[in-house]
């Protein structure tokens, strides 16, 4: 069962589903291109492998969060325009210019930091300016955005750089028919305004991530930013299932049993006994633990698949390994077990499984750790 064919446990990726996905999403928001989000190395999908599928189908944008992603995109030869927006003051400008991202500026020292990376690289910076019109995080305050329009319409007059985009982030765009997306619209809008007024001219002005994407078509302006619908997952179980909303998970998280025994009723499982078996029984060890990103909090509840059968973890999830009751079953060691997929064989999904640790889905598949082999296919 561990011969290097069939490693201890895998992440499939299924690529023909990401492009299905695309092609889906811009059905949505037909009026608006299309950015495949693929930060954190395409939320523990494969940045490059994704990147590349995404743009096949039809995605113009790709959009990380720190440069250094964006620059290990071009470094693997992903063409096209790359937005990036999570910068930290000393951060590489100067390479985003030489690299072509296009970089997004939340305050006055960004700015300036770009202006001279400009000035040195001898070449207009691309930048896009991020408002904070109530998500209250990255973004400019609507306070600040007059002085930041300014500076940013000088730099541009001055020729060092160029406003691609103006640009914000919503807050609860997974929460329908909360307040707050109508009120940052609203902000939104106005700071568009003023920033026009003053001669920005931008080529895109974006606010949704995937909620927006999928169910508020008012917010999709020029360009929709899309990260979990792109992977084929709901964004919050209120918008409905992956399968309702049109969507087909691409990752698939399967493991080898490692080892089966047989034993009697009152055996203690894993570290502090938490689960002791009701009777005789088979346990079977999966080689998969909380360092891999199988979340501790789904102890005792996480889902799997083994021999076309549902069970759930016995016990803690240990950092490299976790055990699943069989009952009376018993299945051949080196036996697959599916974690989660697209549901087809009857497998969970990442949902079931955010829905067994009390976290949302984003979070399990992007903790899917590197000693878990992605397999694109
Ligand atoms: N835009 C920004 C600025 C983000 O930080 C993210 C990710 O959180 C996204 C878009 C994509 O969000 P989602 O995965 O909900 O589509």
């Amino acid at each position: 069962p561990h011969s290097p064919a069939q490693p201890r446990a895998r992440a499939e990726i299924d690529l023909a589903a990401l492009r299905a996905n695309v092609r889906a999403l811009r059905a949505r928001a037909p009026r608006a291109a299309l950015m495949a989000v693929v930060k954190s190395d395409a939320y523990g999908h494969g940045a490059v492998p994704c990147a590349l599928a995404a743009q096949s189908a039809g995605a113009t944008w790709i959009g990380t969060a720190t440069p250094h992603e964006a620059l290990a995109l071009r470094a693997a030869g992903v063409g096209g325009r790359i937005l990036c927006w999570l910068w930290t003051p000393g951060d590489p400008w100067r390479e985003g210019i030489e690299a072509d991202l296009d970089m997004s500026v939340s305050g006055l020292w960004a700015l300036r930091e770009v202006v001279d990376a400009a000035r040195a690289a001898g070449r207009p910076a691309r930048v896009q300016l991020k408002a904070d019109t109530g998500l209250g995080r990255n973004g400019c305050p609507p306070a600040d955005w007059p002085a930041l329009v300014a500076a940013a319409r000088g730099a541009e007059e001055q020729g060092l750089v160029r406003v691609t985009g103006l640009w914000s982030h919503l807050a609860c765009a997974d929460e329908p028919g909360h307040p707050s997306t109508a009120a940052q619209l609203h902000v939104f809008r106005d700071l568009l305004d003023h920033a026009e007024k003053a001669g920005i001219d931008p080529e895109v002005r974006h606010l949704a991530n995937s909620p927006a994407t999928l169910t508020l078509p008012e917010t999709h302006f020029d360009l929709v930013r899309t990260g979990i619908a792109l992977y084929g997952i709901s964004p919050a179980p209120e918008l409905g299932t992956s399968e309702e909303l049109g969507l087909r998970p691409v990752m698939t998280l399967s493991a080898s049993v490692a080892l089966l025994k047989h034993v009697p009723a009152g055996h203690g499982v894993s570290y502090g006994h938490h689960y002791v078996t009701p009777g005789e029984t088979t346990l079977a060890l999966v080689p998969l633990g909380y360092a891999d990103g199988i979340p501790r909090h789904a102890s005792g509840t996480g889902p799997v698949l083994i021999g076309g059968e549902r069970h759930r973890v016995a016990g803690r999830v240990a950092m490299d390994q976790f055990v699943v009751d069989l009952g009376g079953r018993t299945v051949p060691e080196g036996s697959e077990v599916l974690l989660f997929g697209p549901g087809d064989r009857g497998e969970p999904t990442a949902e079931d499984w955010a829905r067994a640790a009390g976290t949302i889905a984003y979070e399990i598949v992007t903790r899917i750790g590197t000693r878990v082999p992605r397999v694109h296919r």
